[in-house]
């Protein structure tokens, strides 16, 4: 991987991938860029990162290795301020208007203004309505000579078949734990080995996810107020189970990283219960994991790690906040 960092040196930040990067380089060489291109794979994989690489790659004015990351095109890219790299913006009702497609393809007929090509980047492309899918197709059945579209998607198959067979589908695995381990230790050194390999593992292959988990993991802050309130909910006293249900409600935004915290937190209990604390990750809680403990049989910390991983399946598929949450404190509940 770090061989790979430094062949694509204008692509930085860039973790793993280096199939694609290599395929969309050597494509460059050879003057083979296609129209339009599909970047399929996982949430938090790289994808964007890569398109933004690559339209950094297809507007930079170095005829040497592009991107150079020095050029004045590349500055400007990596500022978000290209004039010939367009990106599509969500709407309101998180669909892509066709009015928001409309309006892109009309610049796209609009020559250059400084680059030999003009990038336009559709991030979320499968939450484009029909008509606005329909809309874009008229421009991939005759692109300018120099347009390039990039559409980003967790699922290609949402998009319609005539798009999908006008555009290279470029897919994006899931990282490997070893590359995920490299991201943390660059950029979370603060955090314990044992805590940056945890998030590897269960970060089920993204970068995103990982950063999300690493950020949660790494404030302290947040770990002792998790902490302390699960503590409050097993203490039983009246009330106590609905201010656990406002505090996860509260957390929402971060719903996914507290519950994979949870997990964390349960499965230290499992160990310290069978006596193997030096299993334990979470160091700094033992006194509260030992309260907690106290409380409950181990069968039911298995029941509540299986009552954690059910929720966090359910909001994945965006199942009702407050269904999953009454779920889950009867899974706790024990
Ligand atoms: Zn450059």
């Amino acid at each position: 991987m770090l061989k790979d960092l430094k062949k694509y040196k204008g692509f930085l930040t860039v973790y793993g991938h280096g199939n694609v990067l290599n395929a969309l380089q050597t494509a460059m060489k050879h003057d083979k860029i296609s129209h339009a291109y599909i970047f399929e794979g996982n949430k938090g994989v790289g994808k964007s990162t890569v398109a933004s690489g690559f339209a950094k790659m297809l507007t930079c004015t170095s005829e040497d290795q592009p991107p150079c990351g020095v050029c004045k095109a590349c500055l400007m890219s990596a500022a978000g301020s290209h004039p010939d790299i367009l990106t599509v913006r969500l709407g309101e009702e998180k669909s892509i208007k066709v009015e928001e497609i409309r309006t892109i393809t009309k610049e796209v007929y609009l020559k250059p203004y400084g680059a030999k090509r003009k990038v336009v980047i559709i991030p979320d492309a499968d939450k484009m309505t029909e008509q606005s899918q329909n809309a874009l197709l008229k421009t991939l059945e005759e692109p300018p000579s120099y347009a390039v579209l990039i559409l980003v998607t967790q699922n290609a198959s949402a998009l319609l078949s005539t798009i999908l067979s006008r555009a290279v589908v470029v897919r994006f695995a899931d990282l490997s734990e070893r590359i995920i381990a490299h991201y943390l230790e660059d950029h979370f050194d603060t955090l314990t080995p044992a805590h940056r390999q945890l998030i590897a593992t269960i970060c089920g292959g993204s970068i995103g996810r990982a950063k999300e988990l690493a950020q949660t993991l790494d404030g302290d802050d947040f770990r002792h107020e998790a902490t302390a309130q699960l503590a409050a909910f097993y203490q039983n006293q009246v009330g106590s189970h609905a201010d656990f249900a406002i505090y996860l409600k509260k957390q929402s935004d971060f719903i996914d990283s507290l519950l994979t915290f949870y997990t964390v937190l349960f499965r230290d209990m499992l160990y310290y219960k069978e006596g193997l604390k030096d299993k334990v990750i979470n160091t700094d809680l033992l006194e509260k994991i030992s309260s907690i403990c106290e409380q409950l049989a181990g069968r039911s910390i298995i029941k509540a790690v299986e009552g954690l991983l059910v929720a966090q399946k359910r909001l994945a598929m965006h199942t009702s906040f407050e269904i999953t949450v009454e779920n889950l404190l009867l899974a706790l509940n024990i």
